[in-house]
């Protein structure tokens, strides 16, 4: 995961990530370089503090899905 920023200016703290995919991967059925699509979901960590102020974190995933008909994965 690699954290792009802190936001400490708000009420609570916002660390925006994204997941490492690498952008050269392919299908893993195939082989097959697809578009990659951005899926995106933030995720609440209740029990984590900074400072005293709840952390949020967005977290951005990148999803494959594959352009090959004949591909099942
Ligand atoms: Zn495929």
């Amino acid at each position: 995961m690699l954290v792009e920023s802190v936001d400490v200016s708000g009420p609570c703290v916002v660390v925006r990530a994204r997941t490492r995919s690498g952008v050269s991967a392919g299908c893993t059925g195939c082989g097959t370089r697809s578009a990659w699509s951005h899926s995106r979901y933030v995720r609440h960590l209740a029990d984590t503090t900074l400072g005293g102020r709840p952390v949020r974190i967005d977290l951005s995933v990148r999803r494959l899905y594959c352009e090959n008909t004949a591909c099942s994965s």
